[in-house]
């Protein structure tokens, strides 16, 4: 069975950046309906049951064909927030430091550079969707790094690569605050990016690399 993480922090903990109404929504109903779908669709398949998140992303072609878009939409939604959450916090934003910033700055050429890709992936997004920072092993060193984005709730651990970064720009994740005003909600995101667990994961991905 999958599980609801609890939050790391308090509900109010990213104002006034994102408030705490809708982190109680987004944490509680949208991201507890997501693994309670989850669960049912895969009931009595023990097997995929007790698989890591990460491990069933990338194993969607062994999911049964009646329950595949299910899995994918809701095992989506539970493996994105899931790292939603962690990949922010109190007290953070700021500029990377160690070992993800060289990674950045050998990528993208600097942090400004990088923070305008992300924002233009996160404001193309047309409709519902996440913009990643990602490890793709395909790349010439097996880790290089992207700017991506997807829609709904698929991911790229779907296709292989290794999500260390994720902005949901669903309008449940502002609107509340934001209303339309997407643009807004990404550029007061900075503030709260928890660079040290960005770096933890890059570390992570790269380690076999
Ligand atoms: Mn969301």
């Amino acid at each position: 069975m999958f599980t609801l993480p609890d939050l790391p922090y308090a509900y109010n903990a990213l104002e006034p950046y994102i408030d705490k109404r809708t982190m109680q929504i987004h944490h509680d109903k949208h991201h507890g309906a997501y693994v309670k779908n989850l669960n049912d669709a895969l009931a009595g398949q023990d097997a995929l049951l007790s698989m890591s998140i990460e491990a069933l992303m990338g194993s969607l072609a062994s999911v049964p064909d009646a329950v595949r878009t299910k899995v994918r939409n809701n095992g989506g939604g539970h493996y994105n927030h899931s790292v939603f959450w962690t990949v922010m916090a109190p007290n953070a934003g700021g500029r990377p430091s160690g070992a993800i910033a060289k990674a950045v700055d050998e990528n993208f050429g600097n942090f400004e550079k990088f923070q305008e890709l992300f924002a233009a992936a996160a404001m193309g997004r047309f409709g519902s969707g996440w913009a990643w920072l990602v490890v793709d092993p395909s790349t010439s060193s097996g880790q290089g790094l992207k700017v991506e984005d997807s829609a709904n709730q698929d991911n790229p651990l779907m296709e292989g690569r290794i999500p260390i970064l994720g902005l949901d720009v669903w309008e449940h994740a502002y609107y509340l605050k934001y209303q339309n005003l997407r643009a807004e909600y990404i550029k007061n995101w900075w503030y709260v990016v928890n660079w040290m667990e960005v770096e933890r994961r890059y570390k992570e991905a790269v380690q076999f690399g």
